[in-house]
C-alpha cells in the first residue's frame, strides 16, 4: 500500500556542485518518495556558512531541474533558521542537557593524552554562559542508542563512550550541522531520511537529540557510497567532477545501476525513463558495499 503521508528529503550543501556521490543521494531520495507517493522536499544546507560557495544553491537547484527531479513545496535554507535552532537550543538549556565549554583543542589533547575524539567532560558541570568564546555541547545519556537501517541493517552506538558530549553550537557561534539536521528533519515532519553512509555514524547522535527534544525518530536507508579509483569516497577534494547538465539520462541509468536497480532499454524517453525508475524501484537491492565507480 503506497503511504500518502511519507515525507522524504535531499539535503545537499552548496559547498560546491553536485557530483556523482551527491547525484546518488538525490535520485535514490526521490525514487523511494516517489514511489511511495510522497513528497520529495529539498533543503539547502548551508550552516556553516564559511565553507559554502555564493550561488552554488542555485547551481544545484539548476542540475536537480535538468534532471527532472522536481522538488515538493519551498526549498528551505538552514542559514535563515537562527531563531529556530536558538530555540530549540533554549529547550536542552532548560532540560540542563547543554552547556558551555570553552576547552581549546590543545587544551583537549593535553587533557587525554593524545588527540582523542572523545570529549572527557571537562566542563560538564560549568553554566557560565556569560563568558566569551565557548562552545555548546549536548550531555549524552549512558543509553546504548540503536536504530535499524534499511540497506545496513542493525546499528548501535555507545554515545557516552563512542562519542562523548558532542558540539550542537560551535565556538563561533554557527549552530553545528547535527543540531540543524535534527530540527529541520522534525519540522519538515520527515518520514524517512535516506542519504549517503558517510552519515551512518552520525545517525546516533541525531537519534539521541531527537530524543532529548521530544522529536518523533525518522526511518533510515543510507546509501552504499561511491569511490574513486584509490578507494577513497567521492568528494569534491578527491577530484569528483560535478554533474552534466546537458546529459542526465547517462547519469541517470548509470545510478540505477550503482544502485542495483533493473534497468531500461536505451529507446525510452527522459520522461518513461523517470516512470520505469518509480514503477521498478526496489531498495531491498540496494547492495551495502561499497563501489568504485572511477
Ligand atoms: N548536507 C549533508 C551533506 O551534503 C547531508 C545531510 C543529510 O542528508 O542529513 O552531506
Ligand atoms: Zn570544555
Amino acid at each position: 500500500m503506497p503511504n500518502k503521508s511519507y515525507i522524504g528529503r535531499f539535503a545537499p550543501s552548496p559547498t560546491g556542485p553536485l557530483h556523482y556521490g551527491t547525484m546518488i543521494a538525490a535520485i535514490a531520495s526521490f525514487l523511494q518518495a516517489r514511489a511511495h507517493q510522497g513528497q520529495w522536499l529539498v533543503r539547502i544546507e548551508d550552516v556553516d556558512t564559511a565553507r559554502c560557495i555564493t550561488g552554488m544553491d542555485t547551481k544545484i537547484l539548476k542540475t536537480l531541474n535538468a534532471f527532472g527531479l522536481h522538488w515538493d513545496g519551498e526549498v528551505i535554507y538552514q542559514s535563515r533558521r537562527t531563531d529556530v535552532y536558538e530555540h530549540a537550543l533554549a529547550q536542552l538549556k532548560q532540560k540542563q542537557l547543554a552547556y558551555p565549554c570553552t576547552c581549546s583543542r590543545k587544551q583537549l589533547a593535553a587533557e587525554t593524552g593524545n588527540w582523542s575524539p572523545v570529549y572527557p567532560g571537562t566542563c560538564r558541570n560549568s553554566s557560565d554562559w556569560h563568558s566569551d568564546g565557548y562552545a555548546v555541547r549536548l550531555k549524552v545519556g549512558d543509553d546504548i542508542i540503536r536504530f535499524a537501517d534499511k540497506v545496513y541493517g542493525e546499528q548501535h552506538q555507545h554515545l557516552a563512550e563512542e562519542v562523548g558530549d558532542y558540539i550542537i553550537k560551535r565556538r563561533d557561534a554557527l549552530f553545528a550541522y547535527q543540531l540543524a539536521v535534527v530540527v529541520d528533519d522534525a519540522e519538515q515532519n520527515i518520514t524517512e531520511v535516506v542519504r549517503g553512509a558517510d552519515l551512518l555514524d552520525s545517525t546516533t547522535r541525531q537519534i539521541y537529540l531527537q530524543q532529548c527534544l521530544g522529536y518523533a525518530t525518522p526511518d533510515y536507508l543510507h546509501l552504499p557510497l561511491a569511490l574513486d579509483d584509490s578507494g577513497n569516497k567521492l568528494s569534491k577534494s578527491s577530484g569528483a567532477t560535478a554533474i552534466d547538465n546537458a546529459n542526465p539520462q547517462t547519469t541517470i541509468i548509470s545510478i540505477l545501476k550503482f544502485l542495483g536497480q533493473t534497468l531500461p532499454d536505451d529507446s525510452l524517453t527522459f520522461d518513461e525513463l523517470w516512470q520505469y525508475a518509480i514503477t521498478h524501484w526496489q531498495p531491498e537491492t540496494i547492495s551495502l558495499q561499497n563501489k568504485q565507480v572511477f
